[in-house]
């Protein structure tokens, strides 16, 4: 190779992978957390050709939050991929508001990872035209993840709920008051993918006031892992109490906002904490 032609990429061209930490709010419907790979082709080349259910796009939405942030950044740092790992997910129909939830985006393998973090984030926000909003990116340890993938936080999830019929006062009143443990059987819509088991998780209402039409407006803080649309319809049983069976009429969740995670460093509503396991004797 001559030393007269200039080098398209960067002196050494050596390649090194980081960690940006960051907290997304997802402001808009229908986003998934990463890419929605097609259930039947799972995206691959060869395989999508033709596929019926993604129409041969390998993909079941156009965007997720993962490839809004990545198609500005994996190009600036001339990067070859990146992964993303969520402090958990919520729902491709739920918003993620108040601070946002807790995400390390993975970059392998780039080659210029020296950029203004700063200028990025910008407009990475600014190409998602409202979808998102991103906390400033901080470079982390690969650790970083481990801890995210394994610190549970409570969550105060706003849901609006549908109801079939009329709620006695005395039952939204004593509905409104409810805190304590509940039992979910696995979801009837997870089963397919979830161990089939009870389990037993910590709720509070914080609030359930009449709202539109018949509907109630809820916000409950809970513990992680809790099936919050399932709390509110009962799941045909599975849910021991449920909102459904508290007010004595059918409930239905029509509208769920992720509306804090309660990380340790965000103020709010707390449940009371487990008591520590005991000992193996
Ligand atoms: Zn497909």
């Amino acid at each position: 190779m001559s030393d007269t032609v200039p080098n398209p990429l960067p002196p050494g061209g050596a390649r090194t992978n980081l960690w940006l930490e960051s907290r997304y709010r997802k402001l808009r419907r229908g986003l998934p957390q990463t890419i929605f790979y097609c259930p039947k082709c799972k995206g691959d080349r060869r395989r999508r050709q033709g596929c019926e259910p993604c129409g041969g796009f390998g993909k079941l939405t156009r965007e997720s939050v993962q490839e809004l942030i990545g198609r500005r950044l994996l190009p600036t740092m001339q990067a070859k991929e990146g992964r993303f790992h969520g402090a958990g997910r919520e729902d491709i129909d739920v918003l993620m508001l108040g601070h946002g939830r807790p995400f390390i985006y993975e970059v392998v393998g780039a080659r210029n990872p020296d950029i203004d973090l700063e200028a990025l984030r910008l407009e990475i926000v600014a190409r998602a035209e409202g979808a998102i909003e991103l906390q400033p990116f901080v470079r982390v340890s690969k650790q970083r993840v481990a801890y995210w993938k394994e610190t549970h936080f409570d969550k105060i999830y706003r849901a609006e709920v549908a109801i079939d019929g009329v709620v006695a006062p005395e039952r939204l009143a004593a509905a409104r008051e409810f805190a304590g443990k509940i039992v979910q059987r696995t979801p009837q819509r997870v089963a397919h993918r979830r161990a089939d088991l009870d389990r037993e998780r910590s709720l509070r209402v914080l609030d359930l006031t009449p709202g539109n039409e018949g509907a109630l407006t809820l916000r409950v803080v809970c513990q992680h892992g809790t099936y919050v649309k399932e709390w509110i319809s009962g799941d045909e049983g599975r849910t021991e109490p449920s909102l459904t069976a508290l007010l004595g009429v059918g409930c239905r969740c029509a509208v769920l906002d992720v509306e804090e995670i309660l990380t340790d460093d965000i103020e709010g509503p707390r449940l009371p904490k487990e008591p520590a396991p005991k000992p193996e004797s």
